[in-house]
Formats: structure tokens, C-alpha cells, sequence
């Protein structure tokens, strides 16, 4: 009903200067034309407006796709999550290309690597007056709004509404920062997220199209659940990931030095409370991944409902139909995977990112793709649908002709990763490497220089590195290879890696 009214008042209303000129861009983008339009196509440039999608961009952080149903999960049922997937496409290869909270924010939004944007770790403030997608979004007349988490430490720039939490936020009666204003809830931050986003878009402007960055601090460290799933999975089990018990003994020692282990460095504040006496070992580790996961997984319950309500809202208003949903996590996690919490390392749980997309214009319902595809796609990606060139500087493709069902030409078969955020608190060290679509290389440096490889199709759990193995000598080579290749097209290179480095230490000695 909402949305009859709101299209017979734009098919009423008058063609505004605004209008005019802002249809022109668009058209002009769009290649529609080249020379300034006569009278008579001022209609199909009003037209061509008309049809410029919405977009809701919705982000959580560190949900891993092994806790949805639409991917797989054996731990947790998500069946809201499980609807965008099954109205739209679901990307089994996204990855990002550092798996950090700010950085892969950074990417997303700026469509360029770490290195280029600025932000390599969770310690650097975004440089707000560089180039962004919401930027171009808004100059190009649509109406932008971010709402939720940010955790960029500048001020968000280019959305004519803001409402954030500062720094990471809390779950409990959470304070936000709307437009440079503090205030404090009452409530679950996951629900407030989401009541305002539903009231931003019920008082927005109706002549513009808009596009919503709905973005959670679920499922983050320390994962406080909401009281109606507080007492969920109380009396199950949940059942341990294959890799729960991996003694990293063909690795590097990377993996064995890192301070992100269930059994070390889960802590009694993200257990709500000390472990029972005398438990140690395998059974102390078995005691605490079970507090862990049942709050991680109650704290996705609750923002699965959520995003549930968003869906129903879009439904219900008849927005769903020309808006672009979006729906990810700023990287994936370990849920004990390799013995683990948090993320970082290149290896596959925490490397790949949920993606699920729909759009029903373009988008065939229920539909899966296999392609590589990264964060660094996602801005691109929002440019080609509004109408807008991409910016030449710009390192990420745009996804459309993918969503579209097409194979898109020249499509990437391999990508390239760089984290940088060591030494910190979880200890994992810097690391750089590329995956094609059976591989991965892994290269660490800085207090150590070490190489890992596996075999993604003999070995997709990664427990046995084999760079050692004279059999993949040929890959090595390859890969290697491939790696110098990304880095040259990317802009990385040794100079600039000892350059971070040094400044990194320089700031933390
Ligand atoms: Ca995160």
C-alpha cells in the first residue's frame, strides 16, 4: 500500500531541476547517450533514474559461514539468512583480503587493498577524505545511510545519516554516536541496530534511491547473548569441528605461537565464568569451546531474527522488489576450527567471507556460484548497479554479470592476501600469499620466514603442508610465480612491506 502511494507521487511528481540534471549523469553513465539530451529524452533519462536499485548492505562481524544453514553449518540453524539464500545467489569462494575487522571495513568500502587504503590493522584511523563508494553513491544522487558498526575511528564520511557505536560497541544498553552525538540505549544492540534502520528507512526521503549500510557488532568477542536466546542449546551438545584437535606438526610455527587458542586464551570475562576446578587439558579445552560456541551461536540467533525483520519490512513495503540486498561478515572465524577463536591466518574458515546477494530483477532465486570473488568486488559492484563508472583506481570487478548467472569474461582464478597486524595481542604473525582454485601458498615473515602449501582438493581441512614435497615442486614454482604477478598488479611489493613494518614498530615499541 506504502509503495502504490509512493509511485503514484513520483509518477505526479514535476521534474525538478535536480531531477534533470541528475538523470542526466545517469543516463550519460550509463552510455545512454553522449551529446546533452533534447526534450524528448527527458523521459527515458527520468526513466533510466526511476530504475536505479537500492541497496541494504548488510554486514555482520566475524560471522563465519559454517554458522549458517544455507552453507552447511552442523552446529546452528539460520533460516533467515537461509531465505536470502534461497531468493538470490550464494557465493561459496568470497574471501577477504585481510581477514581483520577495520581493514576488510577499509576494503569494502574503498574497493582497494590495505596497502592503497591505509588501513592495515585494527590500529590505524581510515583516512575519511579518500575516495568511497558511499561517496560516489551520494554524489550521483542517491541518499546513503550507515547505521551500526563502523569501528574505523574517523568519522564516517560520505552518508547523509549516521548513527554508530563507538569503537566496538557493546551488546547490553549500548551507546551510539548519531551525527557526532552520544547517547545511551536501553536494550540488546543487536535489536536497537535494527530499529533504526527500520526507522531511517520509513522517514527517509521517497525522490531519491538509497543505499543502507546495516551493520552489526554480531557476532563479536565477547558474544552476550539477548535474554530470549540465553538459554538456548542449554542441554545439547555441540558437536566439535573435525580440525578440533590439529597439533599444527606440518606448519610453520606460526600456527603453534599465535594467542587465539580455546584452551589458552579463552578467557573467564568471554566464558562468563571460571572454569569448573581442576579441569585441564583436553577436558578444560572441551569445557571451554562448548561456552564459547553456545554464546557465539546464540548471539547469530538473535541477529538472524533480526535481519529477519529487516526482510519482512522490505517485503511488506514493496521495497524488496528493486532493492539490492546484501548480506556478509568483515571475515570469517574459527569456531574451534584448528583449536581456534578469532581470525587473521590465510587458512579457509577465517580467509572466507559469507556472500549472499539478491535482487529479484536480476538474481535467478536459489542460485550458487563457485567463482573467487572478494571485498574488494563489493564497492565495484554497487557502482555498476547505480549507474556510476568505476574509478580507475579501483582494484576490485564489479559482481554483476556473475549475480546475472553469466560467466563474467577474463574472471579471476586466483587471489592475493596480506596481513599485517603483528606483533598484537593475538600474536599471529605477518603473512602474504595467494589461492587459486586448488592451491594455497603461504609466506610468513618478519621473525620468521617460512612457506606453507596445501592442497585444498587432496586436503581442504589444510592440516598437511607440503611445500616440502618434491611432487609439488612444479606448483610451488607456479605459485610463486602467481604471487609476484598479484603483488606487480596490486601495487605490493618488498619495499612497501618492510616500509609498514618499520612504521608498525616505530608506533609500537
Ligand atoms: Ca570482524
Amino acid at each position: 500500500m506504502e509503495d502504490k502511494k509512493r509511485t503514484t507521487k513520483k509518477q505526479n511528481r514535476k521534474i525538478s531541476r535536480r531531477d534533470f540534471i541528475g538523470g542526466v549523469a545517469a543516463a550519460a553513465s550509463a552510455g545512454a547517450f553522449s551529446l546533452l539530451p533534447s526534450c524528448a529524452n527527458i523521459a527515458q533519462i527520468m526513466t533510466i533514474k526511476r530504475k536505479r536499485p537500492n541497496i541494504v548492505f548488510i554486514m555482520a562481524d566475524d560471522h563465519a559461514s559454517h554458522a549458517m544453514s544455507c552453507y552447511g553449518s552442523k552446529i546452528n540453524k539460520t533460516p533467515n539468512l537461509d531465505r536470502l539464500a534461497e531468493e538470490g545467489m550464494l557465493f561459496e569462494n568470497c574471501f577477504c583480503t585481510n581477514s581483520i575487522c577495520a581493514p576488510s571495513r577499509a576494503v569494502i568500502l574503498t574497493g582497494k587493498y590495505s596497502h592503497i587504503n591505509g588501513v592495515l590493522d585494527n590500529y590505524t584511523k581510515f583516512d575519511g577524505s579518500q575516495q568511497t563508494f558511499p561517496k560516489l553513491l551520494q554524489k550521483a544522487g542517491y541518499e546513503t545511510a550507515i547505521i551500526g558498526k563502523w569501528h574505523l575511528m574517523s568519522q564516517p564520511t560520505g552518508f547523509d545519516y549516521w548513527n554508530i557505536l563507538p569503537g566496538n560497541g557493546e551488546y547490553h544498553n549500548p551507546a551510539f554516536t548519531e551525527m557526532g552525538k552520544r547517547k545511551r540505549y536501553k536494550g540488546y544492540v543487536t535489536d536497537i541496530i535494527t530499529d533504526f534502520c527500520i526507522n531511517w528507512l520509513k522517514n527517509r526521503k521517497d525522490n531519491k534511491p538509497f543505499c543502507l549500510m546495516y551493520q552489526h557488532k554480531a557476532p563479536h568477542r565477547k558474544w552476550y547473548p539477548d535474554k530470549k536466546h540465553a538459554k538456548m542449546y542449554e542441554d545439547i551438545e555441540i558437536p566439535e569441528p573435525e580440525t578440533f584437535n590439529d597439533d599444527y606438526s606440518t606448519r610453520s610455527d606460526a600456527a603453534s605461537e599465535q594467542a587465539m587458542s580455546i584452551e589458552r586464551n579463552l578467557t573467564p570475562k568471554d566464558l562468563k565464568m571460571d572454569p569448573p576446578k581442576g579441569l585441564a587439558g583436553q577436558a578444560l579445552k572441551k569445557w571451554k569451546y562448548q561456552r564459547y560456541i553456545k554464546d557465539y551461536l546464540r548471539v547469530v540467533a538473535s541477529l538472524d531474527d533480526n535481519v529477519g525483520r529487516l526482510l519482512d519490512y522490505l517485503d511488506a513495503t514493496g521495497l524488496a522488489e528493486n532493492t539490492i540486498v546484501f548480506y556478509t561478515s568483515d571475515q570469517g572465524f574459527y569456531l574451534g576450527d584448528h583449536g581456534w577463536f578469532d581470525k587473521r591466518f590465510m587458512y579457509e574458515e577465517s580467509l572466507r567471507m559469507p556472500l549472499l546477494v539478491r535482487y529479484p530483477k536480476e538474481i535467478k532465486p536459489g542460485s550458487v556460484n563457485k567463482d573467487t570473488v572478494l571485498n574488494l568486488d563489493f564497492a565495484p559492484t554497487f557502482l555498476d548497479f547505480a549507474g556510476i563508472a568505476k574509478p580507475a583506481d579501483m582494484q576490485g570487478r564489479s559482481l554483476r554479470a556473475i549475480l546475472k548467472g553469466n560467466t563474467a569474461i577474463n574472471w579471476r582464478t586466483s587471489m592475493y592476501y596480506h596481513y599485517y597486524e603483528y606483533p598484537s595481542g593475538h600474536m599471529v604473525k605477518r603473512h602474504y600469499g595467494v589461492r587459486n582454485l586448488r592451491y594455497k601458498l603461504m609466506h610468513f615473515y618478519y621473525d620468521i620466514d617460512a612457506w606453507e602449501l596445501y592442497d585444498l582438493q587432496k586436503d581442504p581441512n589444510e592440516l598437511n603442508n607440503v611445500y616440502d614435497n618434491p611432487a609439488y615442486a612444479d606448483v610451488v614454482k607456479q605459485l610463486k610465480a602467481e604471487l609476484k604477478r598479484l603483488r606487480k598488479q596490486y601495487g605490493d611489493s618488498d619495499e612497501l612491506t618492510k616500509k609498514f613494518l618499520q612504521e608498525y614498530l616505530k608506533k609500537h615499541s
